[in-house]
């Protein structure tokens, strides 16, 4: 044993301590959630990223390129926000101005 290479889900980010239950809750109401963007596909309105030095899990709103939210209670503050709620609200997200965001939290 000791070989745990294979244990990663592929591209789900790297988790090295166990997730709390508000995180958990997080990842199965809110992660997954999807916008239709204006090329006629679907991208997804969060991404997550590395735990911060307080024990955050990070997270980046792509709908309104708010990056590096610190905690899932500062997610389920944002996202009943009006700033969140209102970009929510169009019917079509610009892909350009989506994906910009995305690749760049891709690369860190
Ligand atoms: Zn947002």
């Amino acid at each position: 044993m000791g070989d745990n290479g294979d244990l990663k889900e592929a591209g789900n980010g790297s988790l090295d301590a166990a997730q709390t239950q508000p995180e958990i809750d997080f990842e199965n109401h809110q992660l997954g959630t999807t916008v239709k963007l204006s090329d006629g596909t679907e991208g997804r309105i969060f991404s997550r990223g590395a735990r911060n030095k307080d024990g955050h899990l990070t997270y980046t709103c792509h709908l309104c390129m708010v990056v590096n939210l610190p905690g899932e209670r500062v997610m389920l503050t944002h996202i009943a926000g009006r700033k969140h709620q209102n970009r929510l609200s169009h019917p079509v997200i610009d892909a350009d101005t989506f994906r910009k965001i995305s690749h760049k939290n891709e690369q860190e």
